[in-house]
C-alpha cells in the first residue's frame, strides 16, 4: 500500500529528558513496520540546519536504548532555527533528503519552532511532549517526568535521613521552568512540610506553616521550585534564617541529576505509545498536532493550543494533602 508520507525525520530537541529514547525507538519501529524510510536527526534543530542526518533502515538500529536516560541523537537549543533565515535552511535541508514529515520530540519551546517551520513551509510536523517539567497543556504526562519526580523523591528521602539525624531544616532546590508540578508532587510523595511554587505566591505563609509543623519535630523538608524566587532556595533559606536564626538550615540543589537516570517503566511505556500514536497521525494525514495521554488514552491536539494554553495546577486540591505532613 502507498502512503503519502515516504520518509519522516525524526529529533529530540530542548532539555533532555529519561524517556526520549524508548520514543525514539517506537517512532523508528512503527515507522518501518509501515514501509515508512526513516532519518534520524542529530543535535536537534542545529543538527537539521547542518544536515547531521543518518538513515535508520532496521529495526535493530534502535535496539538497546529502551532502558537508557538521555538521547542517542543528542540534543541542542538552536538560536539560528529560532529566526527565518535558519527555518528556510533547515527546509532546504528536508527536501534535499526527501523528508516529507517531521516528528519532533521536546517541550513547548522546541513545538514553537515546530510550528513555524509547518506554517513558513506547509511541512506536516507532529510533536512529541518530552520534558521532565509536565508543563504541557493537552497531556496529562509529558515523557521524562515521571522519572524525574521519582529521582527527585529518592534523593529527598534520604536528606530526610540525615535531616532527622541532626535536627536540621532542609531547604531542596528543585527544576521545573516556570511550572510546579515537579515540585508540588514531589513534595507530598516525600511527606515535605511546604511546597514553594511560581504558581502560588504565597511564601511567607508556606514558610511559616512548615514552621509551625516542625514544632512536633526537629527536622524538616521545604522543596523550592528553581523560579519561584529570586535566588531560588538559598533566598528561602536567608529568609528563615532572619526570622528563626535558632534553626539550623542546610540548601541542597539537585541541579541536574534530576535529568538523568534509567527511565521508569511509566515513561517507557507512555514513549512507546506516543512513539506508534506519531506515526499513526501521519498514517491519518494529520499535521501540526502534539500526541497526548488524557486520562489513558492517546488524543491529538493542535501545536497551537499545546503551545499557547497553560496547564492548571490546581493548587487547592493539592494544598490539602501537603499539609497532611506537617
Ligand atoms: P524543555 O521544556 O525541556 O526546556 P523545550 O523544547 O521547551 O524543552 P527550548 O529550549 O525552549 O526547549 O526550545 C528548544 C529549541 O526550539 C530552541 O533552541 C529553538 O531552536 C526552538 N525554539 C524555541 N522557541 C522558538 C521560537 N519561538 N521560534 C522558533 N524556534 C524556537
Amino acid at each position: 500500500m502507498e502512503y503519502k508520507i515516504k520518509t519522516i525525520g525524526v529529533l529530540t530537541s530542548g532539555g533532555d529528558a529519561p524517556g526520549m529514547n524508548a520514543a525514539i525507538r517506537a517512532v523508528t519501529r512503527a515507522a518501518l513496520g509501515n514501509n515508512i524510510r526513516v532519518k534520524a536527526i542529530y543535535r536537534g534543530y542545529n543538527g537539521l540546519i547542518n544536515d547531521e542526518i543518518k538513515e535508520f533502515t532496521d529495526p535493530q538500529d534502535v535496539s538497546g536504548i529502551i532502558y537508557r536516560g538521555g538521547t542517542i541523537l543528542y540534543t541542542a537549543r538552536s538560536e539560528e532555527f529560532r529566526t527565518p533565515e535558519g527555518r528556510k535552511k533547515a527546509y532546504e535541508v528536508l527536501q534535499k533528503e526527501e523528508i516529507d514529515a517531521l516528528i519532533v520530540i521536546g517541550g513547548d519551546g522546541s513545538f514553537t519552532g515546530a510550528r513555524a517551520l509547518a506554517q513558513e513551509w506547509n511541512v506536516p510536523v507532529i510533536g512529541i511532549p518530552a520534558t521532565i517539567d509536565n508543563d504541557l497543556w493537552g497531556t496529562d504526562a509529558t515523557i521524562g517526568y515521571d522519572t524525574a519526580l521519582n529521582t527527585i523523591v529518592e534523593c529527598v528521602d534520604k536528606l530526610r535521613d540525615t535531616g532527622m539525624s541532626h535536627e536540621r531544616l532542609f531547604i531542596v532546590e528543585v527544576m521545573g521552568r516556570d511550572a510546579g508540578f515537579l515540585t508540588l508532587n514531589a513534595a507530598i510523595a516525600a511527606g515535605a512540610e511546604a511546597a514553594i511554587i511560581p504558581e502560588r505566591d504565597a511564601l511567607g505563609q508556606e514558610v511559616e506553616n512548615a514552621m509551625n509543623g516542625r514544632k512536633h519535630k526537629s527536622s524538616g523538608i521545604i522543596l523550592v521550585q528553581e523560579h519561584a524566587i529570586e535566588g531560588g532556595a538559598q533566598a528561602v533559606a536567608d529568609l528563615i534564617q532572619k526570622h528563626h536564626p535558632e534553626v539550623s538550615t542546610r540548601v541542597t540543589i539537585l541541579g541536574h541529576l534530576q535529568r538523568g537516570g534509567s527511565p521508569t517503566a511509566y515513561d517507557r511505556i507512555i514513549a512507546s505509545q506516543m512513539g506508534c500514536a506519531a506515526i499513526q497521525a501521519l498514517l491519518e494525514e494529520q499535521r501540526s498536532v502534539m500526541v497526548g495521554l488524557v486520562n489513558g488514552e492517546i488524543i491529538y491536539v493542535p501545536l497551537s493550543k499545546a503551545i499557547k494554553e497553560k496547564k492548571d495546577i490546581s493548587n487547592a486540591k493539592w494544598k490539602d494533602m501537603l499539609t497532611l505532613s506537617v
